[in-house]
């Protein structure tokens, strides 16, 4: 009797077979585990998945939304002073401590970049910053 299919191999942990009707599976040996049998199609995503690159300057940018706690502020500015990005500034609100605490200006909400550097700097913990998804 003629077999179905007839095997090609290249090393010893992975064959071809190839069946009569033509088609054809990547078969990998797991060794004492078992075998996994991929279609060509799947074998050719999993080659080019573990091929595929991202350019190394695809640019990538982050965004934080910025929360100030205005009963810790003490309004030392350092916060303001240190944003690279000019996001903030001292309100012209007291709270009950008698303080102006910080606040993100008019129009700059979307320009936070997330560096952390308000919440580094900040010496009352009265600041933090949540980085929003891409
Ligand atoms: S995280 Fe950076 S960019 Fe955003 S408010 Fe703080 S210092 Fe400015
Ligand atoms: S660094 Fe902290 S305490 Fe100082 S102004 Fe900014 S939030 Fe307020």
């Amino acid at each position: 009797m003629a077999e179905a299919s007839r095997s090609v191999s290249e090393n010893p942990s992975s064959t071809t077979r190839v069946d009569e009707d033509g088609s054809a599976a990547r078969r990998t040996s797991r060794g004492k585990g078992g075998s996994v049998v991929l279609s060509r199609s799947a074998f050719a995503s999993e080659i080019s998945q573990a091929l595929s690159r991202v350019p190394i300057d695809k640019p990538v940018r982050h965004h934080g939304t910025v929360h100030v706690l205005d009963s810790r502020c003490k309004e030392c500015e350092f916060c303001v002073v240190f944003c690279p990005k000019e996001v903030l500034e001292i309100s012209d609100r007291y709270t009950s401590a008698g303080y102006r605490p910080a606040r993100v200006k008019a129009g700059k909400e979307a320009d936070c970049i997330a560096c952390g550097f308000c919440e580094d700097v900040c010496p009352e913990y009265a600041i933090y910053v949540v980085e929003d998804s891409p």
